[in-house]
C-alpha cells in the first residue's frame, strides 16, 4: 500500500511517498531531509496532534489555550470535549496550566487576560 503525505515540519512542504506493509513504513521517498522520514513514520503508525482552542474565564470572555504537547489524533475530539468544559478562573497568564493530565499532557494558556 502506498500513501502519500506532505510534511509539515518546515515551510518547504516536501511531497512524501510512504510505502507500507502490514501496518508498517518500509521506504519513505520524496523527503529532503531526515525529518521528513520520521513525520512520516509517525504519522503512519502514530500520529500526533496539538490542540489549539479557547476556554471561557470566570467573567464569561474567551481565552486562548492549547496543548502543551501533543496528543493522539484520534483522541483530538475527546480532548475538545474536556476543553469546552473548563472555566479558567481569573487572570490567566501565559503558560498557565488550565487541566493536567489530559492524554498525557497539559492544556495552558496562550494568552494573558485580567
Ligand atoms: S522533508 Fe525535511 S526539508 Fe522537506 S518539508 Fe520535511 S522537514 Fe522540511
Amino acid at each position: 500500500m502506498e500513501r502519500k503525505l506532505t510534511c509539515i515540519i518546515c515551510p518547504l512542504g516536501c511531497p512524501l511517498t510512504v510505502e507500507l506493509a502490514d501496518g508498517k513504513v518500509v521506504k519513505v521517498t520524496g523527503n529532503t531531509c531526515k525529518r521528513g522520514e520520521a513525520y512520516a513514520n509517525n504519522e503512519c503508525t502514530n500520529p500526533q496532534r496539538t490542540v489549539t482552542s479557547t476556554v471561557i474565564c470566570t467573567d464569561g470572555c474567551p481565552v486562548a489555550v492549547k496543548t502543551e504537547g501533543t496528543i493522539p489524533k484520534d483522541k483530538v475530539f475527546e480532548c475538545m470535549e474536556i476543553i469546552n468544559k473548563i472555566v479558567a478562573p481569573l487572570p490567566v497568564r501565559i503558560g498557565d496550566v488550565l487541566a493536567t493530565d489530559v492524554f498525557g499532557t497539559n492544556i495552558v494558556a496562550t494568552a494573558n487576560r485580567d
